[in-house]
């Protein structure tokens, strides 16, 4: 989205801030400026046996290159996966970081180099890059959801990154959305993840093929999954679809509880099957109050696989 204000003014006087994506598998840094610009990357093994300083050390030798390039950096934003102390910038006990967890991150990167500096988590960095990038000139209310494996999601509310007590707000994919469904990875029955995740719906198709005596080939991904429902597969089909439905349903409940005036959805599953983002967004009106129908907008994200670097600089940008 071109945005006019922007256009009007220099590249020269806009601002640019450092964003770090940390991983379970690798770290990716950016150098971004206000208007979404990439000048700079890197990525690296986050090598999560070695431990975070040695994770640090390099993340340190890189953005010191960066200020040689680029002086003027007003902040370094970070984001990783939660729990989180965001206030406190400690990485709690992410499960995917183990040997991170209790990591004052935030005062090694300030001790470094004494800049603003703001941890958030990364379905959070995701959501604030759409928002900041492509929506902020028009919408102050959106709420974000990614499908990929699993359901993630992120809330903007009155122009900012709502994030909750623990960084935990947004966390769409776990609420419940039946008392004896399939069971979700985070241990409870019946999440929306477990309905609508790539997963969820893998293991359902799984379920219903063997309870009808077919054959699953355990090499199947969710592109079958896909091409075979777009194929006219009957069982296929039908996962597919209750997948959509859920999501809706899920969706629809989060826009009822905040009345946001845009959802954008991202994630693998949802950038590779337009079908499935179609289907999603068909159903969502059939579980909305009328006025909340009429006045919401959806969007395919847009910011691509530097979205967690890109949202964590944003989140400095926008201070
Ligand atoms: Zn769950």
């Amino acid at each position: 989205m071109v945005r006019k204000k922007e256009l009007r003014k220099g590249t020269m006087t806009m601002k640019v801030a450092v964003g770090i994506d940390i991983g379970g598998t690798k770290i990716a840094i950016g150098l971004v400026r206000e208007d979404g610009k990439v000048l700079k990357e890197i990525e690296f093994p986050t090598n999560v046996d070695g431990g975070p300083d040695q994770a640090l050390e390099k993340m340190i030798q890189y953005i010191k290159s960066l200020y040689t390039v680029e002086p003027n950096i007003i902040g370094i934003g970070i984001g990783s996966p939660g729990p989180l102390d965001t206030k406190a910038g400690i990485v709690l006990e992410p499960p995917n970081l183990q040997s991170w967890h209790g990591y004052p991150l935030v005062q090694k990167i300030d001790s470094a180099f004494r800049t603003k500096v703001k941890l958030i988590n990364d379905a959070d960095a995701a959501a604030f890059a759409e928002y900041y990038y492509s929506h902020r000139s028009v919408y102050s209310h959106m709420i974000y959801v990614t499908v990929s494996t699993g359901i993630g999601g992120g809330l903007i509310l009155n122009g900012e990154l709502y994030e909750g007590v623990l960084s935990g707000a947004g966390e769409i994919g776990h609420m419940s959305m039946a008392s004896n469904g399939p069971l979700c990875g985070c241990g409870k029955i019946g999440c929306l993840e477990a309905f609508s995740s790539g997963t969820g719906m893998m293991n359902t198709w799984k379920k219903k093929l063997e309870s009808l005596q077919q054959p699953f080939d355990p090499d199947w991904t969710g592109k079958d999954l896909f091409e075979q429902g777009a194929s006219g597969e009957t069982t296929a089909a039908e996962v597919v679809k209750s997948g959509a439905d859920y999501l809706a349903r899920g969706i629809s409940q989060a826009v009822q509880l905040l009345n946001p005036e845009l959802v954008v959805l991202g994630g693998g599953i949802v950038l590779a099957q337009p079908t499935f983002y179609q289907q999603v967004v068909q159903a969502v009106p059939n579980y909305l109050l009328d006025h909340h129908k009429r006045n919401i907008v959806f969007a395919i994200a847009e910011q691509g696989r530097t979205a967690g670097f890109k949202g964590a600089a944003a989140a400095v940008l926008a201070e």
